[in-house]
This record gives C-alpha cells, sequence and structure tokens, in this order.
C-alpha cells in the first residue's frame, strides 16, 4: 500500500513491528529480552540463502548480539519447561480416569478450538505456550534473578507464524495491562530487521547463548517444532515419572510421521499403564478429531494439534517455493531429529536449568506459582461469521 511507496525498504509494509524492535535497541532504559522458536533455527537460514534444514541456532544468537540484544533465550528451554507442567496434567487426568488432554501449545488449534469447538475447551492443557511461559518468566523469574526492574524488560519473540502475535496480545496473558512478551516478529520480519541493520546471517560465526538462567534445551524441547515432537517429548518425561528409569532407545518412533491424524498405542507401564494418543497437524484433521472426541467415537489419553500441515516446522511465516514444498517441511524436520540426536540431555525432566528454575523459583510443576505464571484459561468466542 502507500506504507510501501513511501518506505524506501519497504520494510513498513504488513503490520511490521521490526521499528518497535529497533526502538527498544537504542533507548538505554529498555532491557531487551529475545526469543527463538525451535523451529526457527532450521527455517531461517533460507531468509539468507542457506538450504532449509540448515542449523543457524549459533548464527542467530551471533546476528541477535550484533544489532544489540541484551539478554537471549530459548523457547526452547520453555518448551522442557511445559513438558514438565501439561506432564502432570495429562498424568493427573490419566490416573484420576478424567478423560483426554489436547495440546494447547498450538494458538492456531486454540483459537479454532474457542471458536468452532467450545465443548473442547475444558479437555485443552491450561499450561501457556513455550512462547507466553517464557515471557511471563523474563519479566519475573529473570528480573528477580538479574536485579532489573521488570518495568524495563521488552520482551521479543522470533516466531514461525503470525498466530503468536495474537496469543501474545491475549488480555488473559497480561499483567495489568502489560503484555508477558511485548513483540512477536516472523521470520520475514526478523529477516528485514537484520537486512536494515546491514546483519547477513550467511556470514555470521556462530555463537553460543551465554544466559545461564533460561536458554539450556533438551533434545525434547526442540522437537516441539515438529508434529508429532510434542508427543514424545511428553512420553519420554511420563515414560520416566512411571517407572523411575529413562526409555530404552529414548525415541518414540510410532508418533512420529506426517500422517494427517495419527494414532499410536504406547505402553508406558508403570502406573500409567497404555496410553492412546492422537497426533493431528493441520485444521482439517483438527476437526475431525475434535469432533470425534465429542461425540464419543474415539478414546484417546492425550491429542496434540498443530495448526500448521507439519507443525511449526511449515508454519506460515517460512519462506515458500510451490514445489519444493513438502521437500522444505521435511528437511526442517530431520533438522531438528538431528539437533535432538546430539544433544547431550534428551528428556525434558534432565534440564538442569528447569530444575533451577522449579527449585529456586516455582517449588515444582503445578504449584501456585507455577499456576499464576505458566497457566491460563480458554473461553468460546464468536466465529468471524457471527460477528
Ligand atoms: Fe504457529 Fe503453525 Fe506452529 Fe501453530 S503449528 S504454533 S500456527 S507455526
Amino acid at each position: 500500500g502507500q506504507c510501501v511507496m513511501v518506505c524506501p525498504t519497504g520494510a513498513l509494509a504488513e503490520n511490521d513491528q521490526t521499528q518497535a524492535v529497533l526502538n527498544y535497541l537504542i533507548d538505554p532504559e529498555i532491557v531487551t529480552v529475545f526469543q527463538i522458536a525451535p523451529a526457527i533455527r532450521v527455517g531461517f537460514g533460507q531468509e539468507f540463502g542457506l538450504p532449509a534444514g540448515t542449523n543457524v541456532e549459533g548464527q542467530v544468537v551471533s546476528a541477535l548480539r550484533a544489532i544489540g540484544a541484551d539478554v537471549i533465550l530459548d523457547t526452547n528451554f520453555a518448551a522442557d519447561l511445559v513438558i514438565m507442567e501439561e506432564g502432570n496434567e495429562v498424568l493427573g487426568r490419566v490416573l484420576e480416569g478424567r478423560g483426554t488432554t489436547f495440546t494447547s501449545c498450538c494458538p492456531g488449534w486454540v483459537d479454532f478450538a474457542e471458536k468452532h469447538f467450545p465443548g473442547i475447551l475444558p479437555m485443552v492443557s491450561s499450561t501457556r505456550s513455550p512462547q507466553q511461559c517464557l515471557g511471563s518468566l523474563a519479566k519475573t523469574y529473570l528480573a528477580k534473578k538479574m536485579d532489573i526492574d521488570a518495568k524495563h524488560i521488552r520482551v521479543v519473540s522470533i516466531m514461525p507464524c503470525t498466530a503468536k502475535k495474537q496469543e501474545a496480545a491475549r488480555p488473559e496473558l497480561a499483567k495489568d495491562g502489560v503484555p508477558d512478551v511485548d513483540v512477536v516478529l516472523t521470520i520475514r520480519e526478523f529477516a528485514r530487521l537484520l537486512r536494515r541493520e546491514g546483519v547477513n546471517l550467511a556470514e555470521l560465526e556462530p555463537s553460543a547463548f551465554d544466559d545461564p538462567l533460561m536458554s539450556e534445551y533438551t533434545g525434547a524441547g526442540v522437537i516441539f517444532g515438529t508434529t508429532g515432537g510434542v508427543m514424545e517429548a511428553a512420553i519420554r518425561t511420563l515414560y520416566f515419572v512411571a517407572n523411575g528409569k529413562e526409555l530404552d532407545g529414548i525415541e518414540v518412533h510410532d508418533v512420529r510421521g506426517f500422517d494427517r491424524v495419527r494414532e499410536a498405542t504406547i505402553e508406558v507401564g508403570g502406573q500409567v499403564g497404555t496410553l492412546n494418543v492422537a497426533m493431528v497437524h493441520g485444521l482439517k484433521g483438527a476437526a475431525q478429531v475434535a469432533q470425534a472426541v465429542l461425540d464419543g467415537s474415539v478414546k484417546y489419553d492425550f491429542i496434540e494439534v498443530m495448526a500448521c500441515p507439519g507443525g511449526c516446522i511449515d508454519g506460515g511465516g517460512h519462506l515458500r517455493s510451490k514445489k519444493g514444498y513438502l521437500k522444505h517441511a521435511e528437511a526442517r524436520r530431520k533438522g531438528l531429529y538431528a539437533i535432538d540426536r546430539k544433544t547431550g540431555a534428551r528428556q525434558s525432566h534432565n534440564n538442569q536449568q528447569v530444575q533451577k528454575l522449579y527449585q529456586d523459583f516455582l517449588g515444582e510443576p503445578l504449584s501456585h506459582a507455577s499456576h499464576d505464571l505458566l497457566h491460563t484459561h480458554y473461553q468460546a468466542k464468536p466465529r468471524e461469521t457471527d460477528v
């Protein structure tokens, strides 16, 4: 539109929030806290000409440093934390026979359920998404530990989708009107921001996170970016809870794949016994499974839903080519599994920074503090066509 015509770089098209982030970066009073989603590290390189699936995590950290980020955190850390909270929710519901639990980490799905399947809402995990858990903790736990006034903190997320922008703006995820996540940049916006600042990701040397509080992650946290990944991460931890030892072989291949709706029967053992689970990606499959659950024609203990076909590795923010569409998603998914395999700890409960967070701040999963900071509620919303 008009904006593009007056803006020489074209940077101000489509609800672009790169300028808001630049304003934070130049304000000496503001402490900028960045977080990057699991899928970003295997999808973002394409914006700078690298092949899909290339792990550019270290280059993204370097790029954020180059533009002046104060603190760089990893949403993967919060994915591990979500497994601790949501895993305990599922465990409680299974042991008490309270029926199925749907995952809640995808705002595209949560929004869809609120508009089209309100009957499902009591079954949706109350655990906030990793993005929101990390934002909430940045303004409480991190502020306390780093002795920063939370008023000065701005949390910026780099995310694979625009649904994360709407999630960050939800009023129930704000404290006294201040959102936990201030700005969400999509992949395209982040690329534009770097170009405006003259940073070429492909030329940067990788560097490591330096924050000691919330940047460690396990292999379970990183696979959140693909369909089946949240379920696999949860099973690794539920197995440990039920048996007091780690699952042999670690990986749960029965929940992997690209079919729209997948089912698996998982022998967890111990007090948990057998779990019937389903993994769904794309809203067509989500509608199908939600309806079947409401009808009572299927009985699952735990259902993972991601609104985008493929999961976040093919979220709407990624570069697409009409031909290589699935090929890119597959390459990114392979990239995530490769990171999982080379990560020292591969189960969320073995994340030492998550353990420390519980020891020093939250107490235990589902504690009062956890409920305040890491959980939420949902409500039926009118569909667009009803408004
Ligand atoms: Fe966003 Fe899609 Fe991931 Fe859902 S599946 S969080 S809509 S990228």
